[in-house]
């Protein structure tokens, strides 16, 4: 926890960010620091204390296990046992007797005290296993050293400001969370996050997004005048994370809270109704899926099927990667979810945000624009395969549908496809029940894949537009980068233009076209996306009921004009003014 200088008690404190997941919770703040470091002096011992520091180091170690398991059993009741296998390496660390044997060799050379000895062993440990060829034991290198801060805590006395292990329900700051922590949460005690880094279409804030919760990020050094336990109101409408909230502030918040729950409950009556707009055209609005605590959500929300199902999180957070049963298993929960409607499965989009942390990667100088993808899938075609095998069994006899992200060249997709065709040919050689029918989409995200459009389309049937990578590459401001923030502008022309095309391409070969980037979730871009005809709109399920409202509110030939209107203009931040405009115009309770 930081140990910073608290705010004058009672004193108001409002700290502004970007909103990142709307909603607003009140609660008690936990404050978490990556670094927590201790530095420990190297206390002199006796000789006939080294047992007594051995017994110490036993206790410590005891209690690590049990703390490991607890957050391990808490993690398999909202996860799935097969999501916290991390945590069996991190048991097996506080069970090694090579470090036991290690402390206690240098116990009796060093004689000074246990925590420092421990500290000084857990660190050459993990030093060595970060020099390894292998990268799986390379890997181990940061479960070591995040099994020995829990020891060394626990052999000072101290707590661990533990991410996965609150004590109670609690608005989380933090600087940064990888999209792996957030995977972590525990759903019934994380009410809302902050951070000082981030951005509203980082993988984190996408997915408080599907979880529901509240989140501001990009809050900017503010770890420092905050302390755990304080009092927080979270405003993830406004981006505001207000500290000792006042009395006044409190009922300000209450009577917004109260407006803003009505037009929550009058969208529910949406639920049934399609997504047409005032003049018949009628657009498919499907839900963005993270992870499969996120399914139950879309039958509630009204999404007619799921347009993306991001399938990396499944295999971040986790010592192996998930098997071909496994998988089968997980993408057959996901296509009976979404029935009558189809569901999208996206094919590993690892690198970028989104690390495992067992594989051992060198980190890249530009993950974004490095090994990513289906750069990555095309290089481990055995990872892949599997992959494309368990999608097609996920509906035997039936119909699935399956894309590849990060498309940038003709031959990525032709060779993706080619190796699908294997994984097809493979299973009806072995009998194996698969799909009859493999609908196959590309990722428009990358500005190649948009420019050259028409190459593309006649191998697949669809495609669908990742708006959330199309900004970044296009206006090379990277999506997770707060400092760039106001460059990444979904509505800049330049990414208007490229959706255009794909659009147009897609009428010309017939296919159909979709977004699935943040954009379709924000209904202040509902108007520009109807006019410029595409087919689709894929979100977290969360925005769904309010996106079909924008929808209905809406005139498609209006909004056609717009759309011409707008692709005029000449910049990003005019553009998105009159978008706001029209949105307040057509649907004030939404924007408001
Ligand atoms: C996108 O880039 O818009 C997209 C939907 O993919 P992701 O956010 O997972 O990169
Ligand atoms: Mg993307």
């Amino acid at each position: 926890m930081s140990e910073a200088a608290s705010p004058p008690r009672g004193a108001e404190l409002r700290l502004t960010g970007i909103p990142a997941s709307p909603g607003v919770v009140s609660g008690r703040l936990a404050v978490f620091s990556r670094e927590e470091e201790i530095r420990i002096h190297p206390t002199p011992i006796r000789e006939e204390q080294i047992e007594d520091e051995m017994r110490r180091l036993e206790a410590a170690l005891l209690k690590t296990r049990e703390q490991i398991q607890k957050i391990r059993e808490q993690l398999s009741h909202s996860l799935g046992e097969q999501q916290t296998d991390i945590f069996e390496a991190h048991l097996m660390v506080a069970a090694d007797s090579t470090i036991a044997g290690a402390v206690r060799r240098q116990l009796e050379m060093r004689k000074v005290c246990v925590e420092s000895v421990y500290q000084h062993v857990i660190r050459t440990y993990a030093q060595s296993m970060k020099e390894v060829e292998d990268p799986y034991l390379r890997e181990r290198a940061a479960d070591i050293l995040d099994v020995g801060r829990r020891v060394v805590h626990n052999l000072l006395g101290r707590k661990l400001a533990d991410l996965y292990a609150l004590d109670e329900p609690s608005v989380i700051l933090a600087h940064d969370l990888t999209p792996s922590d957030t995977a972590l949460l525990n759903r019934q005690l994380a009410l809302g996050f902050a951070t000082e880094a981030g951005s509203v279409t980082s993988h984190t804030a996408i997915m408080a997004r599907s979880l529901n919760i509240p989140a501001v990020v990009g809050l900017h050094e503010v770890l420092d005048q905050c302390e755990s336990g304080a009092p927080v109101i979270l405003d993830g409408y406004a981006g505001l994370l207000v500290v000792h909230p006042t009395e006044q502030t409190r009922y300000e918040y209450g009577q917004i809270e109260k407006r803003r729950h009505e037009v929550e409950v009058s969208l529910e009556a949406l639920r049934d109704t399609p997504g047409a707009t005032k003049d018949g055209r009628k657009i498919i609005l499907s839900a963005n899926v993270e992870l499969p605590e996120d399914l139950p959500l879309i039958a509630e929300s009204g999404a007619e099927g799921i347009g993306l199902y991001r399938t990396e999180f499944l295999f971040l957070n986790r010592v192996h990667f998930p098997g071909e049963e496994e998988q089968t298993n997980i993408y057959r929960q996901v296509v009976d979810t979404s029935r009558p409607h189809p569901a999208i499965i996206r094919t590993l989009d690892l690198g970028g945000d989104k690390l495992p942390t067992h594989l051992g990667l060198d980190p890249e100088q530009n993950p974004f624009l490095g090994w990513r993808a289906i750069r990555y899938c095309l290089e481990k075609p055995d990872v892949f395969k599997v992959q494309l095998r368990a999608i097609c069994r996920s509906n035997p006899g039936g119909k699935v549908r399956v894309m590849f992200p990060m498309i940038a060249t003709r031959e990525e997709l032709s060779s993706a496809l080619a190796i699908l065709g294997e994984a097809r040919e493979e299973l009806k050689a072995a009998g194996v029940p698969a799909a009859e029918v493999v609908e196959a989409g590309a990722m428009i995200e990358v500005p190649s894949a948009a420019l050259i459009v028409d190459h593309l389309a006649p191998l697949v049937q669809f495609f669908s537009i990742g708006t959330n990578d199309l900004t970044q590459y296009t206006l090379a401001a990277d999506r997770t980068n707060e400092r760039v923030a106001s460059l990444y502008q979904p509505t800049h022309p330049a990414v208007l233009s490229l959706i255009r095309m794909v659009v147009a391409a897609a009428r010309r070969h017939d296919i159909w076209v979709g977004v699935c980037g943040e954009m379709a979730a924000d209904v202040v871009m509902t108007p520009i996306l109807v006019g410029l005809g595409v087919d689709e709109m894929s979100m977290g399920s969360v925005a769904v009921p309010r996106v079909k409202k924008a929808v209905q509110s809406l005139h498609y030939g209006e909004c056609q004009k717009l759309s011409s209107e707008l692709l005029s203009m000449d910049s990003g931040e005019q553009i998105r003014q009159r978008l706001q405009q029209v949105a307040q115009g057509a649907y004030p309770e939404l924007v408001g």
